[in-house]
């Protein structure tokens, strides 16, 4: 099917199949093929490219990064949506989707494997927006070898994510590996059924290796967000704690999201 985001097109599809957008898996369906080819512009992508995509949905986005990429890979949780995108995407030769839950896959493994073929990973998704943490999580976490990710979340979270000023475990995570910036706002209207909020396009171009000792120790930190660094950190380093806290050159006092990255990659050395 070609433009898949077509209004007659997506009504088609939806009726045919029967298909009831749900909320457990955080559908809300793009209808809008212009935004959808702004969305794809935005990104790096190429003939030279393998696009992984979390939740290709009835393939609207799907269609038109196959046009622009080498090959995509889309990994997709909703076994209803099955026969819908053996239809919509019956003439994208160059897509591949597969019916798993994203969290569980072993990204590192997959991207090694697409780098065999091609010169860039990247990762285009309209994120289901109840795991958007979870999902950049993981993606970060994974040390896969991938290029950039450019993902639609609520515009909310990505002014937050953007925002120098504002601190979580997730920023610290992002920030150590790369720079995220915002580089589309789109309106709650392009998408069916609407959701209650604007999104926003958030790219990250990874640019280091995930330490993965960082997640222990900022899960630790950010135990009690209101309570010290002192505090936080005493249940991973016990007695040593003033000791590392000092070595590093950071107040005892200073709350988890008043450290720096820096701050945080240097108490990975104490692990
Ligand atoms: N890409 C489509 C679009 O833009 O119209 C659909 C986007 S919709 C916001 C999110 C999609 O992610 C849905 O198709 C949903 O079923 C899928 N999804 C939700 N949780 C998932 C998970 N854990 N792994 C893979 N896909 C997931």
């Amino acid at each position: 099917m070609k433009d898949i985001a077509k209004k007659a097109n997506t009504m088609y599809l939806l009726e045919k199949y029967n298909m009831k957008a749900t909320k457990k898996f955080g559908q809300n369906f793009l209808i809008d093929l212009n935004v959808i080819q702004k969305i794809v512009a935005c990104t790096p992508i190429d003939q030279q490219t393998c696009v992984i995509e979390i939740g290709p949905g009835i393939g609207a986005l799907t269609e038109q990064l196959s046009y622009q990429a080498g090959h995509v890979v889309s990994y997709e949780i909703d076994t209803r949506l099955k026969a819908v995108l053996e239809e919509s995407l019956n003439e994208c030769l160059n897509v591949e989707v597969i019916f798993q839950d994203f969290l569980t896959v072993d990204l590192k493994q997959v991207v090694n494997h697409y780098r065999q073929q091609y010169s860039k990973v990247c990762i285009v998704a309209n994120l289901p927006y109840y795991i958007t943490s979870d999902i950049l999580e993981h993606i970060i976490t994974s040390q896969a070898d991938v290029d950039s990710i450019h993902v639609m979340v609520q515009k909310e979270v990505a002014l937050k994510l953007t925002d120098a000023s504002y601190h979580s475990p997730l920023t610290f995570m992002i920030e150590s590996i790369g720079q995220a910036s915002l580089d589309m706002t789109v309106s709650k209207n392009v998408f069916s059924p609407a959701p209650r909020v604007d999104s926003a396009i958030l790219s990250i171009m990874m640019e280091k290796t995930y330490n993965p000792l960082l997640t222990q120790i900022l899960k630790q930190a950010f135990t009690q967000k209101r309570k010290t660094i002192y505090n936080n950190l005493k249940g991973l380093f016990l007695e040593d704690t003033e000791k590392i806290l000092n070595e590093c050159g950071i107040d005892l006092k200073t709350r988890p999201e008043q450290l720096s990255v820096e701050d945080y990659i240097k108490l990975t050395h104490y692990l």
